[in-house]
């Protein structure tokens, strides 16, 4: 094959409009997102029509591809409900689409959707024969299984020239791509059609046959036992040598996930990105990378859990890190520089100093702390401003657009090591 040297692409999670503006605006070349129905993450507040039309059209103007998944598992009885949906999304100039079940495949070309057709991680392909096989079924992009190694991928490079995907970043599932049942075991919600509760990560314990409600803690530590628990997956380190190893798109996890998550870990992998082909510099910005991405909530973090199992000897016992504190975001102007409309996620108080990151702009990173001044709702001075509802605050320096407020928590940090 020809070698290899466009920069690879970095793909975000867009689970609601707001994520989808953030994800652009913090860097993303191209965004991911559902809608109602068929597609693999039923519970976050998907896009109806209307919703998906003004996505579209936003990404189109902001030269940022939107990709619409249609990722779902699909039973014999939903068929008809498919065609349906699939005549109502027919016109939206999607850049591609993202199918899992060959059957969809065939009912997108059948519905007269010609756009490219993506291929999720769910259909786990693993090598290049199966790499093959898709595109010689007319798939563009394959999204390869998490389980891939980076020896393997230089490998497959070798033999096939199809476009290439990987998850650089976030959760990880303890099954083959995610093709498991136990979210339809314990709550009847079907992981595999968009509905998977995570009991994964839920946390257990062990109860003795004669005792009922005496339940034993597998292993002790501060928050709690979580048997089956993954670790999440952070490739940052590693990004210059996935795109030698001839990776076309970067992608995200994470469409369930915050505003704050989207936002900063498209900001992190997308500078990264922008310096993959600068070994020095790379290396001289990583830490803070690696800060920022301890900064988000997420689970210890694993440059190859497929691998890790041998070691792990039974010490699965796995916390969640919340990182910082996220607060809230920016949702429009206020009457002057200080001042703006903040969508509030966690309670903060007047006197409070807080941080605010921003969009990196060339080589600056202009994220801050501020002091609240005054929060005000519906034009009534309060004193804490509380999760889920929207504020005008003013704090003692100009705000800008698209910024994102955080608290850092005393939790440590975890930092990928090399
Ligand atoms: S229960 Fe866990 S392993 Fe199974 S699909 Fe859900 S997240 Fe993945």
């Amino acid at each position: 094959m020809p070698p290899h040297n466009k920069r690879p692409a970095l793909v975000s999670p867009a689970g609601n409009m707001d994520k989808l503006r953030f994800a652009v605006h913090y860097g993303a070349d191209a965004v991911y997102f559902g809608g109602k129905d068929f597609n693999l993450r039923a519970g976050t507040d998907n896009f109806s029509m209307e919703d998906i039309a003004r996505a579209v059209d936003f990404c189109v103007q902001s030269r940022v591809e939107a990709i619409f998944l249609l990722n779902a598992f699909i039973h014999e009885n939903d068929l008809a409900l498919v065609k349906e949906y699939l005549s109502e999304i027919k016109r939206i100039p999607f850049r591609a689409v993202m199918i899992s079940d060959p059957g969809m495949l065939v009912l997108v070309r059948e519905a007269g959707i010609t756009t490219p057709v993506h291929l999720s991680t769910q259909m786990s392909t693993l090598n290049h024969y199966a790499i093959r096989f898709w595109k010689e079924a007319g798939i563009s992009r394959i999204v390869l299984a998490r389980e891939v190694t980076l020896e393997e991928i230089t490998r497959i490079r070798e033999k096939v020239d199809a476009e290439l995907e990987v998850f650089v970043h976030g959760a990880l599932c303890i099954s083959y791509s995610g093709r498991c049942l136990l979210s339809r075991y314990f709550t009847g919600r079907d992981a595999n059609r968009g509905e998977c509760t995570h009991p994964c990560r839920w946390k257990y314990a062990i109860v003795e046959e004669n005792r009922e409600g005496n339940h034993l803690d597998i292993i002790e530590h501060a928050h709690g036992t979580e048997i089956l628990s993954s670790k999440d997956l952070c490739l940052i380190r590693l990004l210059p040598e996935y795109a030698t190893a001839g990776i076309d798109a970067f992608k995200i996890e994470g469409r369930m996930k915050s505003v704050y998550y989207t936002a900063n870990t498209t900001r992190v992998y997308a500078e990264a990105l922008s310096l993959i082909a600068n070994p020095e510099v790379f290396a001289l910005r990583l830490p803070f990378w690696q800060r920022e991405l301890a900064l988000v909530s997420h689970r210890p973090y694993t440059e190859d859990l497929f691998n890790e199992f041998e070691g792990m000897k039974g010490k699965k016992s796995i916390p969640t890190i919340k990182g910082a504190r996220f607060l809230g975001y920016y949702i429009d102007k206020g009457g002057d520089e200080t001042e703006i409309y903040m969508k509030v996620h966690n309670p903060f108080s007047v006197g409070e100093t807080i941080e605010a990151i921003y969009p990196l702009k060339g080589k600056s990173v202009r994220d801050r702390t501020y002091r609240v001044c005054e929060i005000r709702h519906n034009g009534t001075i309060i004193p804490t401003a509380q999760s889920g509802h929207a504020y005008l605050v003013r704090f003692d320096a100009p705000v800008h657009e698209y910024a994102i407020f955080r608290e850092s928590t005393d939790t440590i940090a975890t930092v990928v090591q090399p």
